[in-house]
């Protein structure tokens, strides 16, 4: 995953990218990087923070009003400055951002080597400036050589395009988060609203496979399959003060303690659309929840949940490994998709497949205005406002807060649900008191230098262990393995020594 930020208009571009950049590191940073078309082309990039990149550029003046900025999170290629992002053609006149990968980059790389263009680094993203510069050498200018050199890419992107001479910014965007942000006479494009929405509420969801052209004075959308597109100007309601980071020492203690909003937010969900929800599920053949990570964690949830409270078979599977079942798949049945982003690649794939069998789709997703919602029958918004923190906490608890209350609703307890859930929203406020943290944090004072880590869990903490493990895993980056209780003695209990924590749901 990476972040990208495009702006044009009247102001000054790099105070502008700098602080957008700031606000997309949660979604890359192992490097950085902008550049600034203003006649020339001035290219600024580091390996490390946005905040050191930030530093190093504060006494330096580059001027212009066009530019665009990367953080990155590597796929092709080491972290290392050569491949960090912008990336510019053999001539230095085109500059390119991208967040995705190019499949068929090995390809157009070898197409470009035999007409001469070099390379500079081990990216997939660097032959997208290089077939812009390939069209514009044989006389087409820049807006189609780059609408040439995006119908030749395979793969899945959100990018911004740039050239040093030219006043304007191409987007496009397939399988990757793209909104267009409109003011007056100034355009931001950027990966997620809450980089731009201190600028602009008026938004501009891209959909697939769009070709978006701004310039000082206005936009238009091309859209591979379709041609030029009317697409329309939302104007959204977003709380800045919801995605700042306040007194809190990072983010993710800051939206843990948001716990107890998210679950408020869920009991004011629209009771009506939940019960006609609770109706296609009920007349489903069959039931599968599909997620990604801790997602996949929430699906394992609401099998236990539907199975105790509703009475009802569903399978969890993970969206990666969805492909596998397509043959038991058929019209009748209902997939509950869950992603937080609704952009998680393995999930949107899921959907695909069993859209095309013509079962119907359900999310739970919490970015308004994302593909996943695009391409359900039906969604339930987590309202869990921004989660800036890479660990899913928050939404992790909306997903299983609005299970509950599907499994409740399923038996035409909605109203005994929305209790419950209040129930629990008091639960977790004494839970995240700042006692309990100062006495959570005394004991991982005594485990932090460990190895490795075994939780064991039954029935719903089950997947709860799991959800711990990959917490510690991604966070504190001890290994840590979960088991269903009775599980450990299969073997694994031969590993555990002295001195080996256990936590125990
Ligand atoms: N494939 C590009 C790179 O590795 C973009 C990475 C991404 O979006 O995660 O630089």
């Amino acid at each position: 995953m990476c972040g990208i930020l495009g702006y044009i208009g009247n102001r000054e571009a790099m105070p502008i990218l700098l602080n957008g950049l700031k606000k997309l590191e949660y979604r890359g940073y192992d490097s950085v990087g902008m550049a600034i078309s203003n006649g020339d082309l001035v290219i600024k990039k580091h390996v490390g923070k946005v905040d050191e990149f930030i530093d190093k550029l504060k006494d330096s003046s580059i001027h212009g009003n066009i530019g665009i900025g990367h953080t990155r999170w590597a796929t092709n290629g080491k972290v290392s400055l050569n491949n960090a992002h912008p990336h510019v053609s053999n001539n230095k006149s085109i500059a390119v951002v991208h967040n995705g990968i190019i499949k068929n980059y090995n390809e157009l790389r070898k197409f470009l080597e035999e007409k001469g263009f070099k390379f500079y680094s081990e990216t997939d993203t660097e032959v997208i400036p290089n077939l812009v510069q390939y069209f514009m050498d044989s006389g087409i200018n820049f807006e189609n050589s780059t609408l040439e050199a995006i119908k030749m890419l395979k793969g899945t992107y959100a990018l911004l395009v740039i050239h040093k001479k030219h006043k304007n910014i191409i987007a496009a965007r397939n399988e990757a988060p793209l909104v267009l942000g409109v003011n007056n006479n100034e355009y931001f494009l950027a990966s997620d609203i809450q980089t731009i929405a201190e600028h602009t509420k008026n938004i501009v969801y891209l959909k697939n496979k769009d070709v978006v052209y701004t310039n000082d004075r206005g936009f238009k959308i091309f859209n591979l399959d379709s041609g030029y597109v009317e697409r329309k100007v939302d104007s959204i309601d977003y709380d800045l003060n919801k995605a700042k980071k306040g007194n809190y020492e990072h983010y993710m203690l800051k939206e843990i303690v948001e716990q107890v909003d998210v679950i408020q937010n869920i009991t004011n969900l629209d009771k009506n659309k939940i019960i006609k929800i609770a109706k296609m599920i009920k007349s489903a053949k069959h039931i599968f929840l599909i997620g990604a990570g801790s997602s996949y964690h929430a699906s394992l949830i609401g099998k236990y949940l539907f199975s105790s409270i509703s009475k009802i078979y569903v399978d969890a599977i993970l969206a990666s490994e969805f492909n596998y079942f397509s043959n038991l798949i058929d019209r009748n049945d209902v997939v509950i998709a869950i992603s937080q982003s609704g952009e998680t690649y393995d999930v949107l794939n899921a959907v695909r497949i069993a859209r095309k069998i013509g079962a119907k789709i359900i999310s739970i997703v919490n970015v308004e205005g994302s593909s996943l919602i695009n391409e359900s029958d039906e969604y339930i918004l987590m309202n869990a406002g921004p989660e800036k923190s890479v660990l899913s906490t928050k939404t992790y608890v909306a997903e299983i807060s609005i299970l509950t209350l599907l499994a409740y609703s399923l038996i035409d307890k909605f109203d005994y649900g929305i209790n419950r859930l209040l129930h629990v929203k008091n639960e977790i406020y004494n839970l995240t008191s700042r006692t309990m943290r100062n006495k959570i944090k005394e004991i991982a004072e005594k485990i932090k230098d460990k190895r490795d880590i075994f939780i064991i869990g039954r029935s719903l903490q089950y997947p709860t262990a799991m959800e711990a493990a990959l917490k510690i895993k991604e966070v504190s980056y001890i290994h840590a393995e979960a088991f269903a209780g009775a599980e450990l003695k299969h073997g694994t209990l031969s590993l555990i020594e002295d001195g080996i924590p256990s936590i125990v749901f």
